[in-house]
C-alpha cells in the first residue's frame, strides 16, 4: 500500500492536510488559498484537486475553509461534512456537491474508511477522524477543547496521529490576551494545550505524531515539542514516538509509506 501525507498548512491562520492512500487522494480542510494549495500539490508531485477523491471539512471556522469558495468554483469537488457545518459553510462558498456525514457513523470514500468523532470546540458540529485502509490507521484531531475517554478509545493503535498543540499553558496565562479570550482558549470548547496533547499521545501511543495548529503568540514549535516530550518522558520511559512538527509558516514534512517503515 502506498501512503503519503503532508500538512500543507497548520496554524490559526490556515489549515489543510493532504492525504493519499494508493490512488485515493483527499484534502482535509481547505483553510488556505487555492493558489497555495495548487502550488503545494505541484511541489508534492500530485495532480490538481479535480483528480481528488474528496474533500473533508472538520468545522466551519475561517482557518479551515477560507480556500473552499475558490476550490468549489474551479474544481466542483465532492465534499464530506455534517449538515450543520454545511449550513454555516454554504453562505461563504455557495452550493457545494456535498455528502453529509454524522458523528459515529463510518463511511467509505474510494477505498478508504472514515470514522468521524464528535469533539468539543466552539463550532456548530466539529469532528475528528480516524481514517483506515487495511492495517493503516491515521487519526486527525484539529481544534479540540478537551479530550475524553470516547476519543481515547477510538484513537488507540494509530500509525499516525495528527493533533493540535495550540498553546503553552504558562505562555497563554502570561500573554497580553484579554481575560475573555484566555478563557475561550482554555475552556472545554477551546483548544488543546501542549500538556493536554502530551497526555493524549501518552494514552493512545501512536507510532508517529504530527503536531500542528501551534499558536504563533502563545507557543513555538520548540516549546511545544519540549513541553510534550518532557511530559511524556516524565510518565513513560518505554514509549518514544517519532515527532513531526508543522511550522506556523510553510508546510510540514512529507511523510510517505517508506518513511513509516523506519
Ligand atoms: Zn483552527
Ligand atoms: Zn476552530
Amino acid at each position: 500500500m502506498y501512503f503519503k501525507l503532508c500538512v500543507l498548512a497548520g496554524s490559526s491562520k490556515g489549515n489543510s492536510i493532504f492525504l493519499r492512500i494508493d490512488e485515493d487522494r483527499f484534502l482535509i480542510d481547505a483553510g488556505i488559498s487555492n493558489r497555495r494549495i495548487e502550488k503545494q500539490l505541484k511541489e508534492l508531485k500530485e495532480p490538481n484537486l479535480s483528480e481528488f477523491t474528496g474533500i473533508l471539512i472538520t468545522h466551519e471556522h475561517t482557518d479551515h475553509i477560507q480556500g473552499l469558495k475558490t476550490i468549489v468554483k474551479k474544481y466542483q469537488p465532492k465534499c464530506w461534512l455534517t449538515f450543520d457545518t454545511y449550513q454555516k459553510v454554504r453562505p461563504k462558498t455557495g452550493p457545494i456537491d456535498t455528502e453529509f456525514i454524522e458523528v459515529a457513523e463510518a463511511f467509505i470514500i474510494g477505498e478508504v474508511h472514515f470514522l468521524p468523532f464528535e469533539i468539543p470546540h466552539d463550532a456548530v458540529d466539529p469532528v475528528a477522524y480516524v481514517i483506515t485502509k487495511g492495517k493503516l490507521r491515521i487519526g486527525v484531531i484539529l481544534d479540540c477543547g478537551q479530550t475524553s475517554t470516547y476519543l481515547l478509545d477510538g484513537f488507540r493503535d494509530l500509525d499516525v496521529l495528527i493533533i493540535e498543540a495550540n498553546h503553552s499553558f504558562d505562555q497563554l496565562l502570561g500573554s497580553s490576551y484579554s481575560y475573555a479570550l484566555k478563557n475561550r482558549i482554555l475552556s472545554s470548547s477551546g483548544h488543546l494545550s501542549n500538556w493536554h496533547t502530551a497526555d493524549f499521545i501518552l494514552a493512545t501511543k501512536p507510532k508517529l505524531v504530527i503536531i500542528t495548529h501551534i499558536s504563533e503568540n502563545n507557543n513555538t514549535p520548540e516549546i511545544a515539542l519540549s513541553e510534550i516530550e518532557e511530559r511524556i518522558d516524565f510518565d513513560s520511559k518505554s514509549y518514544k514516538p517519532y515527532f513531526v512538527i508543522v511550522p506556523s509558516k510553510g508546510r510540514g514534512a512529507i511523510i510517505s509509506h517508506s518513511e513509516m517503515d523506519e
